[in-house]
């Protein structure tokens, strides 16, 4: 079965197009940032026209790269949520038109079901069961993962999610937006003795999380460097190092407990924050030591990217899934989902 993919939560619009014999056979993306960069974040109307923009010709480029046309296309997948309402609509109302015209299925996915199951694109895909930390954007958490769609949430962020932390101390150090990847090659530089920055909550049980604070902590540290006279090229990196080693580790505390308290041997760690270099590096350490393994997405697909939704679209698809209705979910809990069928 060939299925389009369609991804339009946010400030991605991408594209893909999977086969369930064959794998994936074209992907295309296309990213808003150079058009949300000046106002420091997404502006959602904006996010909303640039997907009207974009999307039919990365499907057209799409087809073409893979040498095939749209009467060749057996069902199509789109984020039906969570996002932002507007965006989701441009891609639900697209993939809808399509399918209606082709006579073909259509299926709306779960964002955090294709962040979630991106890592089984890759060529050691992970087997079920296994426990999957998602750290985005939008989402921080650990979920026990039984089989698809068969989701328990073991804990979340109470307040900001990891991605959305490194984007805000980003700004406190003036890196331009997006911040995540800009904070992560500037702790490159960072040394990681002159700063310790807490770890919230893992000093009690639990697996929820809190990067609020951790936030505060670093715009207290800042405030004092500029006070002192000290801030310079390196105590801006020292501190960006001390923030990500403090991330870091509160995930990689996170994860053994969660591995732990469940069983479970997999982990598969997917979403924006997945591609940060430090983190997998200690995490592979951690586990090794546990006897587990960790699984990613490969770079581009930790970020929003189109294959992870027709991929996640196909599984539902050939257990004989479709969607009802075109109503976009911009807020939608994971742990609401059920196994194709149920
Ligand atoms: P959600 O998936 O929760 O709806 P989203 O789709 O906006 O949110 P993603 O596209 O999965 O999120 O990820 C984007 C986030 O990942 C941003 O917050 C970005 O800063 C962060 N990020 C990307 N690369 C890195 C990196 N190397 N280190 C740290 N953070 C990163
Ligand atoms: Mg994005
Ligand atoms: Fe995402």
């Amino acid at each position: 079965m060939r299925v389009l993919g369609i991804e339009t939560s946010c400030d991605e619009t991408g594209v893909a197009l999977y086969d369930t014999d064959a794998g994936l056979l074209a992907d295309a993306l296309y990213s808003q940032v150079a058009l949300h960069a000046e106002f420091g974040g997404v502006v959602p109307e904006l996010a909303s026209r640039d997907h009207t923009r974009k999307l039919l010709p990365l499907v057209d480029q799409v087809l073409a790269d893979a040498q095939l046309a749209k009467q060749d296309l057996d069902a199509i997948a789109y984020t039906a949520g969570p996002g932002l309402v507007g965006a989701l609509m441009v891609g639900a109302c697209t993939a809808h038109g399509m399918a209606r015209a082709l006579d073909i299925p259509v299926l709306g996915v779960h964002h955090m079901e294709g962040h979630l199951l991106a890592p089984m694109l890759e060529e050691t895909a992970p087997a079920f069961p296994f426990v999957a930390l998602l750290v985005s954007g939008g989402h921080t958490q650990l979920v026990d993962v039984r089989g698809l769609g068969d989701y328990r949430l073991l804990g979340e962020s109470v307040d900001d999610a990891a991605g959305e932390a490194f984007d805000k101390v980003a700004k406190m150090l003036e890196l331009p937006y997006p911040g995540g990847p800009q904070v992560a090659a500037l702790a490159e530089r960072g040394r990681s003795e002159r700063f310790r920055f807490p770890r919230p909550m893992t000093d009690r049980p639990g697996l929820d999380f809190s990067f609020s604070g951790l936030k505060t902590h670093t715009l207290t540290t800042l405030r004092q460097l500029h006070e002192q006279d000290a801030f310079d090229d390196q105590a801006q990196a020292d501190v960006a190092r001390a923030f990500e080693d403090a991330v870091v580790d509160t995930l990689i505390i996170k994860c053994r407990r969660a591995l732990k308290e469940s069983g479970r041997t997999r982990l598969v760690v997917a979403g924006g924050v997945s591609a940060n270099r430090r983190l997998r590096e200690t995490l592979d350490i951690a586990l090794t030591k546990l006897g587990a393994r960790a699984f990613y997405p490969r770079g581009r697909f930790c970020t929003d990217n189109g294959a992870m939704i027709a991929y996640a679209g196909a599984q539902r698809l050939i257990a004989g899934q479709h969607s009802q209705t075109l109503q976009p979910r911009p807020r939608w809990p994971l742990a609401e989902l059920t196994p194709p069928g149920c």
